[in-house]
């Protein structure tokens, strides 16, 4: 029977972890598949892996990884589909927004043929409007500024097959904007619609600082853009300046100069000022990811690992190295 693993990254989850496990357990108990799930304690403080540790008592069928810290989202879900050895992988959220439910509709397009079929939400329940306009923004944005079209309304709730999983376990760069990894790596992808649920329980690990930290994450890693926009505006306002210039020189010839012209001297000279220091972070943004990338730190560090009593051959590589 094809084997089909669910990888669920938590940080924090104490709250809903039973809750969910129930919920996936009946989804996974009527799939015609050969089912096991793992949890990833992304070095959570309350007691998620206590928690993770019964449910694998009560259930042969879970597997747990605890990670050595918090490494964030993206590097816990990376974690677990290094761990995953099975022909397909779904990656889920631990707080019930993305309902297990949907999962044989995952399947079913997999069966069909599909590598990757990602789960796009067509409601997004609980959320203001803010959040909904800053999050079309942003898609608007990738799409405008990078060559892989990220799809819209599309968390990392998805199914991977194994050839999917393996591309992407060859992608080991440490700045991890998921979502495009998933989409760059190609194949044949399909989605899915659902109705995004609010939260069970728990708060959101998302505030506004950490999704403008991801949103830079996205467009840095997919697009040169900005950088190519910091010269375009540069030249824009050197000539613009020259122009200025030659007005003002001419200005001075013919009438010659009974007011000093300190304002528009400040005017230029803030405005160039204003458009160096734009230019600047912008190079800097890039300088900086290059550093990390250089680095060539592993993704994460695992503490524990428990693979699913159930699963016959066992993956050891605990950390793989590039
Ligand atoms: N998560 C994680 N590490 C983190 C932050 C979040 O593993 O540093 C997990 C979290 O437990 C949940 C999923 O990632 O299962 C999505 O997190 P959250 O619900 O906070 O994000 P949102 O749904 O608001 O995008
Ligand atoms: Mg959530």
């Amino acid at each position: 029977m094809p084997r089909l693993t669910v990888v669920v990254p938590a940080y924090n989850e104490s709250a809903v972890l039973a809750a969910f496990h129930e919920r996936l357990s009946k989804v996974l108990d009527q799939l015609p598949l050969d089912c096991d799930v793992l949890y990833i304690d992304d070095g959570s403080r309350d007691d998620t892996w206590t928690i993770m540790q019964s449910l694998a008592t009560a259930d042969p069928r879970v597997g747990t990884l605890k990670l050595s810290r918090n490494f964030g989202k993206e590097a816990a879900l990376t974690a677990g589909l290094d761990h995953v050895d099975a022909d397909a992988a779904v990656v889920i959220d631990a707080d019930l927004q993305d309902p297990p439910e949907l999962i044989p509709q995952l399947v079913e397009q997999w069966r069909a043929g599909y590598d990757v079929v990602y789960a796009t939400r067509s409601a997004r329940a609980g959320e203001t409007g803010f959040k909904r306009f800053t999050a079309s923004a942003f898609y608007r944005a990738m799409e405008i500024m990078s060559d892989v079209a990220v799809p819209r309304d599309t968390g990392d709730f998805r199914l991977l097959s194994r050839r999917a999983l393996a591309a992407l376990s060859q992608l080991r760069e440490r700045q991890r904007f998921m979502k495009g990894l998933f989409a760059w790596i190609g194949y044949r992808q399909t989605a899915v619609k659902y109705m995004r649920d609010p939260r069970l329980a728990g708060k959101t690990k998302w505030n506004y600082w950490r999704l403008t930290q991801l949103a830079i994450e996205g467009i840095t890693s997919f697009s040169s853009a900005p950088l190519k926009l910091a010269t375009w505006t540069g030249l824009a306002a050197s000539v613009l300046a020259f122009l200025f210039g030659l007005k003002v020189l001419l200005k001075a010839l013919l009438h010659g100069d009974p007011v000093p012209g300190y304002p528009s001297l400040m005017v230029v000279v803030l405005f160039l000022g204003g458009i160096q220091l734009l230019a600047l972070g912008v190079i800097g943004e890039y300088l900086g990811r290059n550093y990390n990338e250089t680095k060539q730190r592993p993704l994460y560090f695992i503490e524990e690992e428990h693979l699913p009593a159930t699963r016959t051959t066992i993956h050891t590589e605990a950390t793989p190295q590039r």
